[in-house]
């Protein structure tokens, strides 16, 4: 097996920032991880994603698509056959909508707030009802499956040996998830939104990758709730699991990938 990573979404926060999708190579298909933000929000940005891309100095480069990446690396869009996501925040779920086909895992406590009205939190406004118009193949999951490193998953799909699992890690949403991998080397976590820089995990001395004016907003996006359970995560774990997130540029576990 083999993963490319892809950046699906260039932006500039005073620093600069990517959206982190995993292509899993499996040898007999592929699995995409994350689908960053889709070929139409690019080419046709609604009110939603005018403002979106204004408010993180957005990159509106088409050809981050995830769906333009796979056939630069000599695939066929249709060998995709399934999507797994952290969550479906905008510039986490935009590229479904590009592989129609695929079938679509999520977290059902996610999929609940996200298609649902019932919108109590900042962040519940972050989902763009566009990206499942074209009515996805869901496979809604629960945390009910063999425990992993002894916590909660559900595994949700097997491919030629590969593993992928959602591993509940609530905080940025009720129900965000980390997604874990099986590689020869052992497993890749993308934790999603859960951080958003290595040393906000970092195992010796954890620090805020914000500024001292921005740690309200910190508190307010990536809440400590999902960095804690993570840290527990990798804590219990004993250093079997690599981990990545979404938006780290600099991500140590992507680049042993390379
Ligand atoms: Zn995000």
């Amino acid at each position: 097996m083999k993963i490319h990573p892809l950046n699906c979404f260039s932006f500039h926060l005073g620093v600069p920032g990517i959206t982190r999708c995993l292509l899993i190579d499996t040898g007999e298909g592929l699995i995409l991880v994350e689908a960053g933000v889709g070929l139409q929000d690019f080419l046709q940005p609604n009110l939603r994603f005018r403002i979106f891309f204004a408010a993180n100095r957005g990159n509106r480069n088409p050809e981050q698509a995830a769906i333009r990446q796979v056939i630069r690396l000599g695939y066929k869009p249709e060998q995709v056959q399934h999507i797994v996501l952290t969550h479906m925040h905008l510039d986490h779920a935009g590229g479904m909508g590009d592989f129609p086909w695929a079938r679509v895992h999520i977290y059902r406590p996610e999929h609940k707030v996200a298609t649902g009205q019932h919108k109590t939190r900042v962040l519940d406004y972050g989902y763009e009802p566009r990206h499942w118009a074209h009515g996805p193949d869901w496979a809604l999951h629960e945390a009910q499956d063999e425990p992993w490193c002894g916590w909660p998953c559900a595994r949700v799909v097997e491919l030629a040996g590969t593993q992928v699992l959602l591993v509940p890690l609530e905080g940025h949403t009720p129900g965000h998830c980390g997604v874990a991998i099986s590689t020869p080397e052992g497993w890749l976590l993308h934790a999603g939104d859960a951080y958003v820089r290595d040393m906000q995990i970092d195992p010796l001395e954890p620090r805020s990758a914000f500024p001292r004016f921005a740690r309200g907003f910190e508190h307010l996006i990536f809440p400590e709730q999902g960095r804690h359970r993570l840290q527990q995560l990798l804590k219990s774990c004993s250093g079997q699991v690599q981990v990545t997130c979404a938006h780290d540029p600099h991500s140590t576990a992507v680049q042993q990938l390379a």
